[in-house]
């Protein structure tokens, strides 16, 4: 009995697309869903009452993006740090200092992913405050959507798609087949959301994380294509042509996936589960700087009644790592 009107709304939505960058459909779901139960129980309930909503939204920024064309929606999914003129540890820190600094145009070639990060904070904390139960799930799933992308390294650099040292659809490679073929091994319980004393800082501490790795990611798909035989690397259609999955990128064979997936040592699973902490931590700290507010209250208590059984199954099944009932349509 959760929001059903809503959910199929979003379905339907979801199965026009054709194409969502940024971790792939799989990744957001799995990190906004994964979030829920990672907050301490005084926000679980509520936030489980709306799980499937908070699910399928995780991938409406990217709708946003593709499917809708909103020509605002870009910018806020990447940031390419090397096309500022200063080093990361000098960008501007809040996005007022940003805004203050840079045009408008600058800043939406460039993208602000951090800053906007920001910002949605600044939302979700207001609507926690006035408790707005529809602003609250969809504000907080966006900012699920934007900090898993601040973790996926190719968001944070101008070489998007390996497009600048001969890597075409790497983006994709990296972000949705490895996470759709090795997802099912991966650990999807993380510690309980921890409060964060200073979000600007904790932002950049993500985003420079997530930069350093984006040489180590192509400098390891490099070494892996140097030994792998040229015919080996991609799947072919039936008139031997390359073979494109749904966001037009090249599909790996089961072979080259698994030599690139085993290279990366963890390193996909890693900025999952730090994309899921990220998240329920941020949630978590919206809500103590909204002061508390008590979220029981917001739903019905019939539902929250009716939920309960599943709620104790499917929180259990995330603490041996797992997740329950997790529908996303066209893998691989
Ligand atoms: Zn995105």
């Amino acid at each position: 009995m959760k929001t059903f009107k809503t959910i199929a709304i979003i379905a339907l939505i979801i199965s026009f697309t054709s194409l969502a960058f940024a971790w792939g459909v799989w990744g957001h779901k799995h990190i906004n869903k994964s979030a829920v139960f990672a907050l301490p129980e005084s926000m679980r309930v509520f936030f489980y009452n709306h799980i499937d909503f908070v699910t399928q939204e995780s991938a409406i920024p990217d709708i946003r993006k593709y499917t809708i064309n909103d020509k605002a929606e870009g910018p806020r999914h990447y940031i390419d740090i090397e096309a500022y003129p200063q080093s990361i540890d000098n960008l501007p820190q809040s996005s007022k200092e940003a805004s203050a600094k840079y045009p408008d145009s600058i800043l939406r070639r460039n993208g602000f992913l951090p800053w906007y990060i920001q910002d949605m904070m600044d939302k979700l904390t207001l609507s926690f405050k006035e408790r707005k139960t529809t602003e609250i799930l969809f504000l907080a799933a966006d900012l699920g959507h934007y900090l898993g992308d601040a973790h996926m390294p190719l968001h944070t650099s101008l070489n998007h798609d390996g497009q600048l040292t001969n890597q075409r659809g790497i983006h994709s490679f990296w972000e949705s087949q490895l996470p759709e073929q090795y997802g099912h091994s991966y650990n999807f319980c993380v510690p309980e959301a921890k409060y964060i004393t200073d979000v600007k800082k904790e932002t950049w501490r993500i985003l420079k994380h997530t930069h350093l790795l984006v040489d180590t990611l192509l400098a390891i798909e490099r070494n892996v294509k140097a030994t792998f035989p040229e015919d080996k690397i991609y799947l072919k259609d039936a008139k031997g042509g390359i073979l494109k999955n749904k966001y037009g990128s090249p599909v790996h064979t089961p072979e080259y996936s698994k030599a690139f997936h085993d290279a990366l040592k963890g390193m996909v699973e890693k900025q999952i589960r730090s994309s899921i902490t990220a998240t329920a931590d941020f949630w978590y700290t919206a809500w103590v700087n909204a002061g508390k507010p008590d979220l029981t209250s917001l739903d019905d208590a019939e539902l929250t009644k009716q939920n309960q059984k599943y709620y104790i199954e499917d929180y259990n099944v995330w603490k041996n790592g797992k997740l329950t009932k997790l529908k996303i349509e066209g893998e691989f």
